[in-house]
């Protein structure tokens, strides 16, 4: 049974959820915060955030490398711990600025150790607050976040639950950072924090060992807050994560491809799951504007590729959709000469989800096909399943907690 863990519920408390109550205090401020952030800004942003509340020039760069080391190594998220700063600038910097980590709305935790966040992020402008929603999957050896980029998504790609609710709006750079710096907090991955008992986590190593732009929205949509954000996790002084450990999922944007691999240098995952136009228009319809062809022409020009930075090519096995035998031909046709894995995903249904799941048997057939091609084609183990957190089924925990609110007011109203 998964532990669904409510901040604001303290009789279901849990080991777990006594965490989750001590951090829920300085989320809700968050929530509600107005000052702006210093994380997710550049080291010359950041900068200019101190000289803006009268940091003299000449200490600017040493107080920059201060607080990057407090922020991104220490992983503080008050500045009043902040032990080498001076009194006096920690004061002007918590009127000026926050460095919060946005406001847990739930946490849970699967089964088989894969735990889901909804997180509330302040209203931008005019706006609202907005809920998101972050994953975290263990496995031997390491623990991949799957990070969110956008509120809702453009696209409508039919298998994904995120398709089903309209764009709210991008997520800013300080947004993108800071689901990495709640669930290093929460999983006790930074230096003097303890890991919550029973945690299911790597047995060594980082805790948070890779990160996938593979959560709710089009990353190549967001495209220049996502690049500072992961410029940000990747900094050497500070969260230090190999661009080899950061993969970007994208449904196929194209134009932005090539930009991407110069750009950001990172990881590239294809959201395939068709081989045939006609049928790829449907599930991913994106296509129609940027058919396979296409999209194969940008990849195989993907900066850097090669047998050791191949792209991994994501697909779900939907029974009688896309997992014929003659599917597992074209797939191995269409990529050939491109230093390529492929990732076969078992499909995670989701309350109103059109689509069932491939069989087992259709699934490894179509895996040994691949295989003997000499692709590397895990099925990917569903994972976080019981919690509505594995591939695909993001937004349904936001959607089951709007629903509830929306059913209590009407309720109040009689
Ligand atoms: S698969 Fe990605 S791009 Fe497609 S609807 Fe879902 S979140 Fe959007």
């Amino acid at each position: 049974m998964a532990i669904s863990i409510d901040l604001k519920a303290p009789e279901t408390r849990t080991a777990f959820g006594e965490q989750a109550l001590a951090a829920s205090p300085a989320s809700a401020r968050a929530a509600s915060d107005e000052r702006p952030s210093l994380i997710g800004l550049s080291r010359d942003e950041l900068g200019e955030a101190l000289g803006a509340i009268g940091v003299p020039h000449r200490q600017v760069k040493m107080r920059v490398a201060q607080l990057w080391h407090w922020l991104y190594v220490r992983g503080v998220s008050n500045f009043s711990l902040m032990a080498n700063v001076s009194k006096e600038l920690r004061e002007k910097l918590d009127a000026a600025y926050t460095i919060a980590r946005p406001e847990i709305v739930t946490e849970q935790v699967s089964v088989d150790g894969t735990r889901k966040w909804v997180l509330r992020f302040p209203a931008k402008g005019a706006g609202r607050p907005v809920e998101i929603e972050t994953v975290y999957i263990p496995e031997e050896g390491r623990g991949t976040l799957c990070v969110s980029s956008q509120v809702g998504c453009t696209l409508t790609c039919t298998f994904c639950h995120t398709g089903t609710q309209r764009l709210v709006r991008n997520l800013t750079p300080d947004e993108i950072v800071g689901q990495l710096l709640l669930a290093r907090d929460r999983l006790g991955d930074f230096p003097d924090a303890a890991t919550p008992a029973g945690a299911i986590v790597p047995s060594e190593g980082r805790l948070v060992s890779n990160v996938v732009m593979m959560g709710m929205g089009e990353p190549l949509y967001n495209f220049d807050n996502v690049k500072t954000a992961l410029a940000v996790v990747s900094d050497g002084e500070g969260l230090a994560l190999s661009k080899r450990r950061i993969t970007l999922s994208t449904s196929g944007v194209v134009p932005m491809i090539e930009k991407t691999g110069a750009e950001m240098g990172v990881m590239l995952a294809i959201s395939l799951h068709a081989v045939r136009d006609e049928l790829r228009d449907e599930l991913v319809p994106i296509n129609k504007k940027y058919p396979l062809k296409d999209l194969l022409e940008a990849c195989r020009a993907y900066p850097g590729l090669s047998n050791a930075k191949r792209i991994t090519f994501e697909y779900v096995m939907l029974k009688g959709v896309n997992d014929s035998p003659e599917d597992a031909r074209e797939l191995v046709r269409l990529l050939k000469g491109i230093p390529a894995k492929i990732n076969l995903i078992p499909f995670n249904p989701w309350p109103g989800s059109r689509y069932e799941c491939s069989a087992w048997d259709e699934i490894e057939r179509f895996a040994d096909y691949v295989n003997q091609a000499g692709y590397a084609s895990p099925i990917r183990t569903p994972r976080g399943r019981d919690i509505f957190a594995a591939c695909g089924q993001l937004k349904s925990e936001s959607e089951r907690l709007r629903k509830k609110d929306r059913e209590a007011l009407e309720a109040a109203a009689g």
